[in-house]
């Protein structure tokens, strides 16, 4: 385990998942769901987008969140 000064890895709001290595955070950065909530910011991964997606086309479920 190495923390990378200067470096921010994204985590997964939802399934709290976070890219194994540098070059999986840039990607991360332009795959994921960036969001703000309360002033923080928060990310998604593409996969619980992609499941959020779905249930927003569906309908709206107050559940999911
Ligand atoms: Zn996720």
């Amino acid at each position: 385990m190495s923390d990378a000064a200067g470096e921010e890895r994204p985590v997964c709001a939802t399934c709290g998942s976070t890219p194994a290595d540098p070059e999986a955070a840039a990607l991360a950065r332009l795959t994921w769901s960036r969001g703000t909530e309360n002033g923080r910011e928060v990310w998604t991964c593409a996969a619980c987008s992609r499941r959020h997606l779905r249930s927003i086309e569906g309908k709206l479920d107050p559940a999911w969140w």
